[in-house]
């Protein structure tokens, strides 16, 4: 009725009229399937039972997820399912039918309250894949409040170390700030990542941090407030950036090529400098394999 779920704060009845997001009250997914480029803690031998939700609250200008992301500005994606909450639900069922380690909600902010029910739905009849809360770190505090009990592993992004360059690069006001709020309240809620004994995450925060070209010491900021609230937490320090969207624009020279070998094993260093643990790095090569096509039937495949 009165949308909060992110720092925009819109506080918009959405069955009435549309907040920053573009999104009004239905539930809007572009896919859902096995997904296995996710984090190995995620992905078990199957897959991760990934959701793809439609739309974004942030506006990043190299987002890989274009096409989706951008759905209801755009129209890039041409097979977006308009669901309800038992139509989610039911998905979780089939998710989980075909050997899914979790259900990997992606992007789903906007869709918070819907989760939520569809959610409790499944807990009744017996429903026990951990719940991942994939976000870009941007929702409301009152959000992650909502979601204590809901979600058991949230994958925050953590993606600038600095204010002023997420706001001109994801066009949201203090997302640094912000999202140094967040992540402490979601460690807090849920504690560090716990694995069972197939090396599959069951509850608790992982932090994804993608290094971008041009950038570094919003990286080292980065990794010196996670060090901050705790060294043990898992981090994905992601080198996977590669060129898309208005990322492509003359007015972005530094973003148009992917990142430098030096650049990324200078946070490498660093994050092993400051004492991190449960670091996962990815090859240099990673970002021919991470660029999706929601238009193709295999989303992921090169
Ligand atoms: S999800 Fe965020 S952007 Fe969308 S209406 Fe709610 S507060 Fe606004």
């Amino acid at each position: 009725m009165n949308c909060n779920l992110c720092n925009f704060k819109c506080n918009v009845n959405r069955n009435e009229r549309l907040g920053a997001c573009g999104i009004d009250n239905s539930i809007y997914i572009c896919h859902y399937g096995l997904h296995k480029g996710e984090e190995p803690f995620l992905t078990g031998k199957q897959g991760s039972g990934t959701i793809f939700f439609a739309g974004c609250t942030l506006r990043c200008i190299f987002c890989q997820n274009y096409q989706i992301s951008r759905w209801n500005l755009k129209n890039q994606c041409i097979s977006v399912k308009k669901l309800d909450i038992q139509g989610l639900e039911k998905i979780f069922w089939e998710l989980k039918k075909i050997g899914a380690a979790n259900i990997n909600l992606v992007s789903p902010t906007p869709y918070v309250y819907s989760i939520i029910e569809a959610v409790n739905i499944a807990r009744k009849k017996g429903f026990d894949l951990p719940i991942v809360y994939n976000t870009h770190g941007y929702d409301s505090i009152e959000t992650v409040t909502l979601l204590n009990g809901i979600v058991d592993i949230y994958l925050p992004d953590l993606k600038y170390g600095d204010d002023a360059i997420g706001e001109k690069f994801s066009k949201a006001r203090g997302i640094y700030s912000h999202g140094k709020k967040i992540i402490k309240a979601m460690y807090d809620q849920v504690g560090l990542l716990q694995k069972d004994e197939n090396d599959i995450a069951r509850k608790g925060i992982a932090i994804r941090h993608l290094v971008i070209p041009g950038h570094i010491e919003s990286s080292l900021q980065v990794l010196d407030f996670i060090e901050s609230v705790d060294r043990e937490i898992q981090i994905s320090l992601m080198s996977q950036y590669h060129p898309a969207g208005d990322a492509m624009e003359e007015k972005y020279p530094e973003l148009k090529r992917t990142l430098s070998y030096e650049e990324y094993n200078k946070v490498v260093d660093y994050a092993y400098a400051l004492g991190f643990k449960n670091l996962l790095i990815q090859e240099m090569e990673s970002h021919r394999h991470y660029l999706p096509d929601f238009n193709r039937e295999g989303v992921f495949e090169e």
